[in-house]
């Protein structure tokens, strides 16, 4: 039973037809009707409320428009209210499009009385009712699943965050890892490396000691001499090892400082030469040369002293022989660059690439003693200043390292 009339939007041309229509749903005590009467398609095709009718009696030939194209039009204006198409014409196949254009039911005027026109305005509406809950519900769904699918988007994404993180901490771990092994095998290279080459100068000052104990009344004067700077000798060898050691270690944790000071190069140069030449015998000679102008330069004085005396005393060292070792000086505008040059052993190619590394030493050393850390020394001096270390060498004919240091202003 219903109690609130029906409001019908009757669309029919045919004034007759209407009447009739009127009046089959007058005749239906239960339902009250509430009808809007239009003549053609225009009238109705004005934006209005959708809400402002429960059913539409449509006749499918109007003034303005005809068939389904009338149908289509009604039904883009009112998409959720139930259509009835009231025609004269029996066509089963334009019945069924016109249901399927969005229609509810199809009734042939003159075929229908108040009863049928009435359980079909029901259906009509209980059944546009039906779908419009099938489409809230069809939306709901929709919504729910793009959500659904927002959060597992999201899901996917802290997720992939999370792995990137794990990733990164144990590319982190096993760099931690890797150098913490590289520490141990490089403090297990010192000690060992260190117990050998303190073992000569050691032995050295014991013999030496021993001899000047026991028998320092029957040695002259020149003999005893001899055993007391051996004893200096091996001192100063002992203590410069331990300071390399020292340094070397200080520069794989990175703690050397690097403070640059005006130097007035050529004599700062001059002054190591000099103090080498005293130490070696007649069968080294130094030359020193520089040019441009080397006024003043801005550089770490005890780096540049490690690299130049480390240089040096290996081109002596690696000289048995003698020779002339040169050490050229060239100040540019912007950089310093001195090179080393020396007639001794030379370094074997295949021992050129890890020269720099602590503790590497080449294949062609034989019995001259070294621990193969000067030049990683040099390396990180030159490293500090910003600057190129590099060296050319042939195996029997000698040696040339040139350092590139940029200058700071
Ligand atoms: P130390 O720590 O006492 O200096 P070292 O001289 O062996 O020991 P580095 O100065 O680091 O160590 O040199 C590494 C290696 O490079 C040397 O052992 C030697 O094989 C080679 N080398 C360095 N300079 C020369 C050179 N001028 N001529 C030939 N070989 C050299
Ligand atoms: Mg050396």
């Amino acid at each position: 039973m219903y109690t609130d009339p029906i409001r019908v939007l009757l669309i029919e041309d045919d004034l007759g037809d209407a009447d009739l229509i009127t009046e089959f749903l007058d005749f239906i005590k239960s339902t009250p009707f509430q009808i809007t009467h239009h003549r053609c398609l225009q009238e109705v095709l004005q934006p209005r409320d959708q809400d402002a009718y429960d059913v539409i009696l449509l006749d499918l030939s109007l003034p303005d428009s005809f068939g389904l194209e009338t149908v289509e039009q009604v039904y883009n204006q009112f998409p959720t209210i139930p259509i009835v198409i009231l025609s004269g014409l029996e066509d089963e196949s334009l019945a069924t499009i016109a249901v399927q254009k969005g229609a509810q039911d199809y009734l042939v005027k003159g075929d229908f009385d108040s009863n049928l026109l009435v359980r079909s305005i029901r259906y009509g509406i209980e059944r546009a009712k039906t779908i419009q809950l099938l489409n809230q519900k069809e939306q709901q769904l929709q919504q729910a699943n793009e959500q659904l699918e927002h959060r597992v988007a999201e899901r996917t994404s802290e997720l992939q965050q999370a792995n990137d993180q794990l990733r990164t901490l144990e590319s982190q771990l096993r760099l931690a890892l890797a150098q913490e092994q590289e520490l141990s095998h490089f403090k297990s290279r010192i000690i060992s490396t260190v117990s050998h080459e303190y073992r000569t100068p050691l032995t050295t000052i014991n013999s030496s000691a021993e001899i000047l104990e026991r028998y320092l009344h029957k040695l002259d004067a020149e003999k005893q001499r001899k055993h007391f700077q051996r004893i200096q000798l091996s001192v100063k060898h002992l203590t410069a090892l331990v300071e390399d050691v020292l340094f070397i270690n200080k520069a794989e944790l990175e703690k050397v400082e690097f403070n640059p000071e005006p130097i007035y190069l050529v004599s700062f140069f001059e002054e190591i030469v000099e103090g080498l030449q005293i130490t070696v015998d007649e069968k080294h000679q130094l030359f020193f040369t520089h040019h441009g102008s080397c006024e003043c330069a801005n550089l770490d004085p005890k780096l540049l002293r490690q690299m130049i005396t480390n240089l040096l005393s290996n081109a002596i060292k690696y000289s048995p022989q003698g020779g002339k070792i040169t050490l050229n000086l060239s100040c540019e505008e912007n950089q310093v660059v001195f090179q080393v040059q020396d007639k001794g052993i030379g370094i074997p190619q295949a021992d050129q690439a890890k020269l720099f590394e602590s503790f590497s030493r080449a294949g062609n050393v034989g019995t001259i003693a070294g621990t193969g850390l000067g030049l990683s020394i040099v390396k990180k001096c030159v490293d500090l200043h910003g600057g190129e270390i590099t060296v050319k060498s042939e195996v029997g004919f000698g040696t040339t390292f040139t350092v590139t240091l940029p200058l700071i202003k």
